[in-house]
């Protein structure tokens, strides 16, 4: 089980040290994060969108340790609304934030924190006829996350969020979102959760997963299917095409990097798809998930240091 120990490995900053600086890192970390500006990150939008995607936006940098820090975060995403503003695709193009970058971890205060560097984001995306969605951090954080979401949508009921298959408290998490009409992102999961709060196998997760997206299907809300698996995926068709959904009742998300011929298929079946798309510099928390997703991706980043070295 190589994924938990990269997911502890990824809270080490001696790890963190030894793979930023490694030779071979930066062209492994680009096939997940292809981008450190918002200048590197256009012509991917426009290419993107050209092809019939949707994208939403995540600046990386969740590992930030003052209030300053916090408010550079919200700055950035500030920055990326007005070039999006100025490249007409407003409406193509949302953001997913996490709040942990908007200064919810930095203890007392953190959640007014967040809040208060998150809602002019939400409301420059409003402006230009977009919407952010608040990525699922770990589960210690997520009782903030959806006070916050609440909180939003009182003035932008479009803010979405995200809820995560393996954690016990989801199914009744998105019987809630399902009923009040929220958009939500359903994940399987990606942070090293303890037994007591989370399935800890596969196949109850996946089946988690399929519980959690009837409710969602069925409910009054727009849901996101986030993920890349091909069973699940078939499986969301026949429970939107079940709940009578048209195709612009739900979507498919995706990562930036993984299955882009499945990006294609979809967009050209009529589907809305959805491309999550990371850059900025601070990537090593992203890349990290990544690469405890799928061990072949660590074992490929192995070799190449290796032949490098
Ligand atoms: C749009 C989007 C947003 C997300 N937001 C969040 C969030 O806010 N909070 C959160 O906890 N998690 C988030 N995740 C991550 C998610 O929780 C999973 O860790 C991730 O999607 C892998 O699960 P899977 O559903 O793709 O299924 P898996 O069973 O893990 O993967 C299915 C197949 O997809 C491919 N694949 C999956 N991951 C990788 C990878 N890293 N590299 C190469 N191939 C891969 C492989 O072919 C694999 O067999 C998000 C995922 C997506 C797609």
């Amino acid at each position: 089980m190589l994924g938990p120990v990269i997911l502890a490995a990824s809270r080490s900053d001696r790890m963190r040290r030894l793979i930023s600086a490694a030779p071979v890192t930066k062209q492994v970390v680009d096939r997940f994060i292809p981008g450190e500006t918002v200048d590197d990150i256009v012509p991917i939008i426009e290419e993107r969108t050209a092809q019939g995607l949707e994208l939403t936006m995540d600046v990386v940098g969740e590992d930030i340790t003052t209030p300053d820090e916090a408010r550079a975060a919200r700055d950035a995403y500030l920055a990326l609304v007005d070039r999006l503003a100025e490249l007409e695709l407003g409406e193509r193009v949302e953001m997913s934030v996490k709040l942990s970058m908007f200064g919810q971890a930095l203890g007392d205060g953190g959640h007014e924190l967040a809040l208060a560097n998150v809602r002019p984001v939400v409301e420059a995306a409003a402006a230009i006829g977009t919407t952010v969605t608040l990525d699922a951090e770990d589960h210690t954080t997520l009782d903030s996350m959806f006070a916050i979401h609440d909180e939003l949508r009182k003035d932008f009921p479009q803010t979405g969020c995200v809820i995560q298959a393996y954690l016990f408290r989801t199914e009744a998490d998105a019987r809630r979102l399902a009923a009040n009409g929220s958009r939500v992102r359903l994940v399987k999961g990606a942070y090293k959760e303890p037994a007591e709060v989370a399935y800890q196998q596969k196949h109850e997760i996946d089946k988690a997963y399929v519980r959690v997206l009837r409710t969602l299907m069925e409910g009054e809300g727009y849901p996101m299917i986030g993920s890349h698996d091909p069973r699940l995926i078939s499986i969301a068709q026949e429970l939107a095409r079940r709940a009578g959904r048209k195709p612009d009742e739900y979507e498919f998300q995706m990562l930036y990097g993984i299955r882009g011929d499945e990006h294609l298929r979809l967009a050209a079946e009529g589907h809305r798809m959805r491309v999550y798309t990371a850059y900025g510099t601070d990537w090593y928390g992203y890349f990290m998930r990544r690469l405890a997703e799928k061990p072949a991706n660590l074992r490929f980043f192995v070799r190449s240091m290796i032949s490098k070295g």
